[in-house]
């Protein structure tokens, strides 16, 4: 008898630490949820309007709804708590395209999607070495950002753009706005989604038919992953803030962070 009522009190015991458990752990999911809500909502708000390619071709909507769950799927948001900012949908070293496609090679930049004519500022000081119109990727800035905090070099493509807002020569300061993104999608390496390739390349171009010199740079697989040069730590992403001073040879994201409350979904 001794025994059982034992037993019973430490199951006792046992079911009020586990619930004290329980009720804590909701505490804290609901919190952390309603983040992860909002990013997800985001995340699609930015899927859709990132393939607007389809709105001209409603003939391909199958390939639409395939491509919406992909971006879905695959994009992150590294935006900090507080803030909504475009959502990467191929990493660094991705083997898959914005098209959900595999890829013929580790993909060298990080791919952001974004909204029609949404403006992309300087990620760090520099010069612009190159502005083009190239005929796979589309209206592209090269810019030359110094050295990274490592010393590496920050030869940075900017490519898919629309509209260009710099020239060749010009100096740029870190947050100035250098180009939009397209309204619309007309170039094949764009994939029929909306978005910036941005690219930190070790060896410019000049002369565009050197050996080895494909889109701008001789890199090779030398490329460097932007998310190891933002500024506040790795794979979190630094947003710039015009009160802010900046170290040389740190990153900030190339879009602009907004604050959750007065952004939302527009
Ligand atoms: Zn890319």
């Amino acid at each position: 008898m001794g025994t059982f009522i034992y037993l019973v009190r430490k199951v006792k015991i046992l079911c009020l630490l586990l619930s004290i458990t329980f009720v804590s752990y909701e505490l804290e999911a609901s919190d952390s949820d309603k983040h992860s809500d909002e990013k997800i909502k985001s995340i699609e708000n930015y899927c859709q309007k990132s393939l607007i390619y389809y709105k001209d071709h409603p003939q391909l909507y199958s390939e639409y709804y395939d491509l919406l769950d992909f971006c879905k799927s695959s994009s992150k948001d590294l935006s900090p708590k507080g803030y909504i900012v475009n959502p990467i949908i191929s990493d660094f070293g991705s083997m898959f395209g914005v098209n959900s496609r595999p890829r013929d090679y580790t993909h060298q930049g990080v791919d952001i999607i974004g909204k029609e004519d949404q403006s992309i500022i300087a990620i760090a000081d520099g010069k612009v070495l190159e502005t083009a119109v190239e005929q796979c990727w589309g209206p592209t800035l090269v810019i030359d950002h110094g050295k990274a905090s490592d010393g590496k070099n920050l030869i940075v493509i900017y490519g898919h753009l629309g509209e260009l807002l710099v020239k060749a020569n010009q100096r740029v300061k870190r947050g100035d706005i250098v180009a939009k993104l397209p309204k619309k999608i007309n170039y094949r390496c764009m994939a029929r989604v909306r978005h910036l390739h941005l690219q930190i390349g070790q060896s410019y171009c000049e002369k565009k038919d050197n050996w080895g010199c494909r889109y701008f740079i001789k890199d090779f697989y030398r490329s460097l992953n932007p998310n190891n040069y933002w500024l506040d730590k790795q794979n979190k992403i630094s947003c710039f803030r015009k009160d802010k001073n900046y170290p040389i040879g740190h990153l900030t994201y190339p879009f602009e962070c907004i604050k959750q409350s007065k952004s939302e979904i527009d």
